[in-house]
């Protein structure tokens, strides 16, 4: 007997209140189920969706691809070799590079496909400049090069399109109403609880419906799109222990990411991901100057001592935050800020609101942000200690003007000094959005066990999909989460539906 769920192998459901038979079932109504049910289904195979929730889940502004028609038409070109070099280089080489390649040389065609799709229905899309992406870090060194791979959805004013909070809901809703049309069927409040094997091979899923349990039978195969272990904190101490340290949990509906698809896939003989899991943490209050405004501001640990290099690269800014003693750490910026500002984000200072200052005061008012006249004021309302505050700005400034970052090697453009008073100061936050986790698959995304052999008919989509990323979120190509998502839902579920891999080789 194990000790947690996915090691202790339940007794088989055996009593049916239903059952059904289609060709291919796939677990979850995200971004990536959706995508894997809609090309199924266009691609000729009866499906079946099952989903825990009342509806499609959805949330996140971008949507990553490689040479799209969106970026044809807006002159954005991106090396996939030079792409895929670095999302590996970021895993350490943990990650499969044959994966990463295929969103790499793969993604612009199948989003292409759904930019059409999504305009014919009066959305629009276009490249996205804002938030986490930006548009013009591609030519910086590469330990911080961002690719404009972000794709926004949206709806043109005026439209009586559903309006939505997240651009990336409304690729759902176009995907989602695509698949209903051509007959797929979703099965909502209805969550899968066992796979069914047989003679080896995965020939169904069993859910529980209002009823009882309903057996459905799967005759090429199922896709497991039930997202990563982002509600699981069991699964987050034993696999991602940083990611309980942050101060808030994004994702929802809350419950939908227990890590269902690693628990089910275990109990048929899966292995996990090889990989470490990749926490996708975004410091939300980077944003001194409103939201996706983040910029580079000195940064202090509780001691008033500088440890990190500030460049506002998310992950290295949370990462250094969730590690730092006592898990605190203090943004300290001067009364220049939008000096500053302009000098590190040019593209994006055009776009900052006229009521910046207006903004500031505000969260100085909340508490958010405190205010002092000097460092010693500053340092005693923050809680550390003056001198050390005073010395480490004092060093900073130096490094400012001599134009070189000797100590942290932040980027001269990233360099802002800290010399006009009134001084302010916010506490780093770290808001965890999704974390992803998944099966091993191989270079099909079909799910393998320890020794590496693929199970027959299982197959894993969007963040279960594990050995695709590892130790932190690469925003070196920003939406690249939703990205693989449409793109190996959309691979796997047209060619599952006409009875192959990914490779063409035979799906059984
Ligand atoms: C606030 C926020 C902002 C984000 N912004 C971005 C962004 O801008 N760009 C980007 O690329 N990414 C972004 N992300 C991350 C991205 O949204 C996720 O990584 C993505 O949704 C993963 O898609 P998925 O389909 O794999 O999983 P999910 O969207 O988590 O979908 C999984 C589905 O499976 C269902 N399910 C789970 N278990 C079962 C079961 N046993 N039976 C039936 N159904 C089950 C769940 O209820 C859920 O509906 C953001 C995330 C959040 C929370």
């Amino acid at each position: 007997m194990g000790v947690h769920i996915w090691q202790q192998q339940p007794e088989p459901i055996t009593e049916f209140a239903a059952e059904e038979t289609v060709d291919i079932v796939v677990v979850g109504a995200g971004i990536a189920g959706c995508v894997a049910t809609q090309s199924a289904v266009e691609s000729g195979a009866s499906v079946i969706c099952i989903e825990k929730f009342g509806k499609p889940t959805a949330h996140g502004s971008d949507v990553g691809a490689i040479n799209s028609i969106v970026q044809k038409r807006e002159g954005v070109h991106i090396d996939p070799l030079e792409a895929a070099r670095l999302i590996y280089g970021w895993s350490q080489q943990q990650a499969n590079y044959n994966l990463i390649r295929i969103w790499a040389d793969r993604s612009g065609e199948v989003l292409s496909h759904y930019v059409r799709m999504a305009e014919a229905r009066g959305y629009t899309v276009r490249i996205n400049s804002r938030l986490t992406a930006r548009a013009d870090w591609y030519d910086l060194e590469e330990k911080y090069r961002m690719f404009r791979t972000a794709h926004l959805f949206d709806i043109p004013e005026g439209s009586d399109l559903p309006p939505q909070r997240w651009g990336a809901a409304y690729l759902v809703d176009v995907v989602f109403a695509d698949a209903l049309e051509r007959g797929a069927r979703f099965l909502f409040n209805t969550p899968a609880e066992q796979l069914i094997k047989e003679n080896g091979r995965i020939t169904g899923v069993i859910a529980r419906g209002e009823d009882g349990f309903i057996r459905i039978n799967a005759r090429r195969g199922v896709i497991l799109a039930t997202g990563g272990i982002t509600d699981n904190d069991e699964m987050k101490e034993c696999f991602c222990p940083i990611s309980l340290r942050v101060d808030k949990v994004e994702n929802f509906p809350k419950g939908g990411n227990m890590g269902d698809g690693l628990v089910m896939g275990k109990w048929v003989d899966a292995a996990f991901s090889r990989c470490y899991p990749a926490p996708i943490i975004h410091p939300v209050n980077l944003s001194v100057l409103g939201p996706g405004m983040a910029s580079s501001w000195l940064i202090v640990d509780r001691y008033g001592r500088r440890f990190m290099n500030e460049t506002a690269f998310e992950p290295m800014v949370t990462n250094a935050r969730l590690n730092a003693p006592g898990n605190i750490a203090w943004t300290i910026w001067d009364a220049d800020y939008l000096e500053h500002f302009r000098k590190q984000e040019p593209d994006k200072f055009s776009a900052l609101p006229d009521n910046v200052a207006e903004q500031v005061e505000t969260c100085v008012e909340s508490g958010e942000y405190v205010r002092a006249g000097s460092l010693a004021e500053l340092a005693e309302a923050i809680g550390v200690p003056a001198g050390n505050l005073e010395a480490t700005v004092a060093r900073y400034n130096e490094l400012v003007d001599a134009g070189e970052d000797v100590d942290f090697g932040v980027p001269e453009r990233f360099l802002s000094p800290c010399r006009r008073g009134p001084f302010y100061a916010t506490k780093i936050s770290a808001w965890l959005l999704t974390l992803p986790y998944g099966l091993h698959v191989d270079d099909n995304s079909q799910v393998c066990t320890e020794d590496d052999e693929p199970i027959a008919g299982l197959y894993a989509v969007g963040n279960v999909q594990g050995d695709y990323w590892a130790n932190s979120y690469p925003v070196t190509c920003p939406g690249s989460s939703h990205g693989r998502s449409v793109c190996f839902g959309r691979l796997v579920g047209c060619a599952l539906a006409h009875g192959e891999n990914l490779d063409g080789t035979p799906s059984a």
